[in-house]
C-alpha cells in the first residue's frame, strides 16, 4: 500500500436484499461510524445489487476519478454461490485473473475439516494475483485487500459476526490517519425548540466550510421529537 493518510473513505454494500430494501444495511452504519472513530471522512455510502457491472462501475468510480476516496470498505458478495461477485468485480476492476490462494484454500479445507466440502467452496480461496487475502476465523470466506487506483480497498464478508471481527483485525492496523487529525464528536440534545430555531442560534457555527479551516463542524439532527447538535472535530 502506498503510505499516503487515509483522509476521505466510503462504504460499498453488495446485494439484492439491500438494493430491494429486503434487509437494512446496519452494516454501512457500523463500518461507518467505526472509519468515523478511527479519523477517516466518510463521504459515501454506496449499494449495488448482485450485478457484475454495476458493481465493478462502483469500484471504478471509489478508486478513480473525482469521485475516488483514500480508503474504500465493501461489504458481501464474498460467499461460494454464483451471485457472489466480488472477486469477479475486483478481477475486471483490475484487468487480472482470478488465481488461486493456496494459504486460504488449505484454511478452508480445515474449516469442513471431517466434513465433505462443496467443491464450489474453493471459488472462496480465489483472488486477483495483486490483492491479498483476509482470514476469517469465523466463517469460510476470506477478505481481500488491494490498492486499486489511488484507493486501498477492503473487502469484507457480508455476515455482520464475520464482518466485524475482521474488521478490527485487517483493517484498522491498517488506517492511516491524516497528520494532526483527532476525532472528537460530542452530540448535545436541545429541549423546546425546533430545528430551525436551533440552527438560527447556531448562525455561522453551522458553515460547512469549517472543517476545512480546522474548525468544529456542527450539525442538527431531528428524530424523535428531538433536536440534537452534533459538534465534530
Ligand atoms: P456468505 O458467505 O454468507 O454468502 P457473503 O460475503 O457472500 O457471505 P452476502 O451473501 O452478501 O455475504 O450476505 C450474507 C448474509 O449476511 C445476508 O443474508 C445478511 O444476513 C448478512 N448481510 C449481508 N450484508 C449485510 C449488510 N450490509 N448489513 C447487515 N447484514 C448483512
Ligand atoms: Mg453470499
Amino acid at each position: 500500500m502506498a503510505d499516503t493518510p487515509h483522509e476521505t473513505g466510503a462504504i460499498l454494500s453488495i446485494g439484492d436484499e439491500l438494493a430491494i430494501g429486503q434487509s437494512l444495511d446496519t452494516n454501512a452504519r457500523w463500518l461507518a461510524s467505526r472509519l468515523t472513530d478511527l479519523g477517516v471522512r466518510v463521504v459515501e455510502h454506496a449499494t449495488v445489487a448482485d450485478d457484475l457491472d454495476r458493481h465493478v462501475a462502483a469500484l471504478r468510480r471509489l478508486t478513480t476519478g473525482p469521485d475516488a476516496v483514500d480508503l474504500v470498505v465493501s461489504t458481501g458478495g464474498l460467499g461460494p454461490t454464483a451471485d457472489d461477485l466480488t472477486r469477479d468485480a475486483l478481477a475486471r476492476l483490475l484487468d487480472e485473473p482470478l488465481v488461486q490462494d493456496a494459504p486460504a484454500a488449505a484454511s478452508l479445507r480445515r474449516w469442513f475439516a471431517g466434513r465433505a466440502m462443496p467443491e464450489r467452496n474453493l471459488v472462496q480461496a480465489q483472488r486477483p494475483p495483486s490483492a491479498a487475502c483476509l482470514a476469517n476465523p469465523n466463517g469460510t470466506a476470506p477478505g481481500l485487500r488491494v490498492r486499486a487506483g489511488g484507493a486501498d480497498v477492503f473487502c469484507l464478508p457480508g455476515p455482520p459476526r464475520e464482518m466485524q471481527p475482521m474488521f478490527e483485525a485487517e483493517v484498522v492496523p491498517r488506517v492511516r490517519r491524516a497528520p494532526g487529525v483527532q476525532v472528537a464528536t460530542r452530540v448535545i440534545p436541545t429541549f423546546g425548540l425546533g430545528e430551525s430555531d436551533v440552527a438560527a442560534r447556531l448562525g455561522d457555527l453551522m458553515d460547512r466550510d469549517r472543517e476545512s479551516r480546522g474548525l468544529p463542524l456542527v450539525g442538527t439532527t431531528a428524530s424523535n421529537g428531538v433536536v440534537s447538535i452534533r459538534i465534530r472535530h
